[in-house]
């Protein structure tokens, strides 16, 4: 492939040695970083020209440059130092000319410089995760409502017409559920759709570092002057902003200086507003006004859908069985979901084979074996009751009839179906029946299940709570 046959700038006053240096850089990114990244990033990189020390590279848009910038530049500076040792430096500046990749971006300004708050905003907002995006986000009904709510954020903050569809957005949910993810996705529609807004990413932890050292260098103006003068504001993890009142004072005046602003603020959290313990009651109460969104514990349909999505971006055909044995074991998040994955396709790429479910099994005991949740009878006893709406004592009285009998008799299964215990230790935590009993429960269950609907779907329920710790789905 003609390295730099796209771009149109084959025919410049750059040696051809220099041309052939590029080219091999270009492919040893490529070799390094794989297919998906070279594409994202650095296919429509050219190099514009040699200034004195320095290595010029082009991209088309300040986004592209920015993170380029921030995350590969060392790594490109590393390699033209390898072909060339008079080069010592990379400058990446945005270049009209650079060749467009096919994915949304803002139109090209022409070499723009960084006018000074721009600069600053950047050190203190965190650098935004690139797969973080709209596009990679898996929507499912646990999450539905929340990428919904995040998508008309971003719509309106990026559009020419500044509009606040509700603010704040308050998205929460646990850990590993996409909180963050959408916040970048948000940041990144608008940092690409209309790079003019002033948007300030960061984790509450980061905020009141940023305002503890601006205290202690007695000099808290330009702090302020910062905070309060954005359009966006995005704060993650805004449990960890309790407890310092100094920290909490201050957010609490940047939050009503943008409301009055109708400046958008968005804010996740592991709990909804009115559950933050260390948040003062009037923040509290202000953060539920807006838009409060739910992130849900995800189904098996979502964990699967992202299973499917995320194999697909790494290029790996995985059987559909496969998937569908990670989607039923791994529960917990989605985090350890994709790091299952990620070691799967390390795993057949390294051996070179197809991965079955055995393989996996093999692969990733710690994962499984924690995902494997230990169900104690007392668990299920209580969910059981619960479920059918019968009082936990009947699980060991002697009562016989029906409306009582039958939900005993379905934790026996249960238990038997998802504990270690014999039969005469489930019997003993059921009011001390015989092991005869439990047999008798376990049997009826079956057969009833086989020809009871409404039975089936309960014991499919009441195993879906009990294995993932979920109160069910949403
Ligand atoms: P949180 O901030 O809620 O703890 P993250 O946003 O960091 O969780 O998500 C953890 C990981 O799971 C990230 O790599 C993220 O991309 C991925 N993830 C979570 N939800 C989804 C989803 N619905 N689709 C695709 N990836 C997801
Ligand atoms: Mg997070």
């Amino acid at each position: 492939m003609a390295q730099m046959g796209s771009t149109g700038h084959g025919g410049d006053g750059l040696g051809s040695d220099i041309q052939l240096q590029w080219s091999r850089i270009r492919t040893r990114l490529r070799t390094e970083f794989g297919p998906a990244v070279y594409k994202n990033w650095f296919k429509s990189m050219t190099l514009v020209g040699i200034d004195g020390k320095a290595a010029v590279i082009g991209v088309p848009t300040r986004l592209r440059r920015d993170w380029i910038e921030q995350h590969y530049r060392e790594r490109i500076r590393a390699f033209w130092q390898a072909e060339n040792k008079a080069i010592a430096d990379v400058q990446i500046v945005i270049f009209a000319g650079a060749a467009q990749a096919g994915e949304p971006d803002e139109p090209a300004p022409a070499l723009a410089a960084v006018n000074g708050a721009e600069a600053e905003e950047r050190d203190v907002g965190a650098p935004l995760n690139p797969r973080f995006t709209f596009a990679n986000f898996v929507v499912g009904n646990p999450n539905r409502f929340a990428f919904e709510a995040a998508r008309r954020v971003a719509e309106s903050a990026a559009s020419p017409q500044w509009s606040v569809p509700f603010n704040p957005l308050f998205l929460f949910g646990g850990v590993g559920l996409g909180k963050t993810h959408l916040m970048h996705a948000i940041a990144w529609q608008i940092r690409c759709n209309n790079p003019s807004r002033r948007l300030i990413y960061l984790s509450a932890e980061k905020f009141m570092e940023h305002f503890v050292r601006a205290l202690r260098q007695n000099n808290t103006m330009p702090f302020k002057k910062m905070f309060r003068t954005v359009d966006i504001l995005m704060i993650d993890d805004f449990q960890f902003i309790g407890g310092k009142d100094s920290t909490q004072e201050e957010f609490f005046h940047t939050f009503n200086e943008l409301m009055d602003l109708n400046r958008q603020i968005v804010i996740s959290a592991d709990k909804p507003p009115t559950e933050l313990a260390n948040v003062e009651e009037r923040m509290r109460s202000r953060l539920a006004w807006g838009m409060v969104a739910d992130v849900h514990p995800t189904t098996f349909e979502l964990r699967l859908g992202i299973l499917q999505s995320k194999a697909e971006q790494m290029k790996a055909a995985l059987p559909l069985r496969l998937l569908e044995f990670l989607a039923q074991r791994i529960t917990s998040n989605v985090r350890e979901l994709e790091g299952a994955l990620h070691r799967i396709v390390a795993h057949a790429q390294l051996v070179g084979r197809e991965i079955t479910v055995e393989v996996a099994e093999e692969v990733l005991p710690d994962l499984l074996r924690k995902a494997a949740r230990r169900v104690a009878i007392d668990e299920i006893q209580k969910r059981v009751a619960e479920h059918y709406n019968i009082k936990l004592v009947d699980m060991h009285s002697a009562r016989r009839a029906r409306a009582v009998a039958r939900p005993r008799q379905v934790a026996m299964y249960l238990c038997k179906l998802m504990t270690q215990r014999s039969l005469p230790e489930i019997g003993k935590k059921f009011g001390g029946r015989d092991h005869t009993t439990v047999i008798h429960a376990v049997r009826r269950i079956e057969e009833l299940r086989a020809i009871d609907k409404t039975l089936a779907e309960d014991l499919d329920i009441l195993k879906r709570i009990l294995e993932t710790g979920e109160r069910g789905a949403p």
